[in-house]
């Protein structure tokens, strides 16, 4: 099975939080979309790994994804090492995705940071065809980054207005990490604040493309337009 676009986050719910109605947008468009989550979530203050495998099935369903994959890396523990690399290079080379969705390259968590080198390195590696790990070599054609709460101009914006609300149905599913519990309790801010944030960025991402939702992403390569009067934009 090929895949068109691969999203590749450290935890369960990070695509969901950062890129869902994206991911949303390109499955309404007929594209089939995979998640590889890296860890399983297990040293989060909330929530067993168990749980989060159940709440990550259901977010799938949500987005409706083709494809779940979990590399179980360990949590707090992702490291740019050849064997991470080459067991991304594995599912890469599997499902030859065109376009590969990563973290933004600096972050707070260093699991994000270093997803995002240990992503595009693999990325990389993939296409180089004396790499005999298995597979036929296959170097996505793109790679973009997605944003979680980066103070960076973003190279580019989705419009996710219609998809809004199942992103957040999709959020949601992730019981363990998204209600007010008592574990964290004075590390966590209030679910629904959580949200009104969450709605609160899709709202400035949006309104500076003169849309209600948006998502943001940037690009390190320079990307091909074939006609520039389908660029779309708002002078604001
Ligand atoms: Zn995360």
């Amino acid at each position: 099975m090929k895949l068109d676009v691969l999203a590749i986050g450290a935890h369960r719910d990070d695509i969901e939080l950062s890129c869902g109605g994206t991911i949303i947008k390109l499955v309404d468009e007929g594209y089939e979309v995979g998640v590889l989550d890296l860890t399983q979530g297990e040293a989060g203050t909330r929530g067993t790994a168990k749980e989060r495998a159940r709440e990550a099935k259901n977010a799938a369903k949500c987005m409706g994804i083709t494809l779940r994959k979990n590399l179980y890396l360990p949590d707090a523990g992702v490291n740019n090492t050849e064997a991470a690399q080459h067991k991304i290079i594995h599912i890469l080379r599997k499902y030859q995705p065109d376009m590969v969705i990563i973290p933004y390259w600096e972050g707070r968590h260093p699991d994000h940071y270093k997803t995002s080198i240990l992503s595009y390195e693999s990325c990389f590696f993939s296409g180089l065809s004396k790499l005999k790990i298995g597979g036929l070599a296959h170097r996505p054609s793109k790679i973009v980054y997605y944003m979680a709460f980066q103070e960076t101009h973003p190279s580019f914006i989705i419009d996710i207005t219609e998809q809004f609300q199942k992103k957040m149905e999709a959020i949601k599913c992730y019981k363990s990490q998204f209600s007010d519990s008592e574990d964290g309790k004075n590390i966590f801010m209030p679910a629904n604040d959580i949200f009104e944030l969450l709605e609160a960025r899709a709202r400035v991402y949006g309104a500076i493309i003169g849309k209600k939702y948006g998502e943001a992403f940037l690009a390190k390569q320079p990307l091909e337009i074939e006609d520039m009067m389908t660029i779309k934009g708002k002078f604001i």
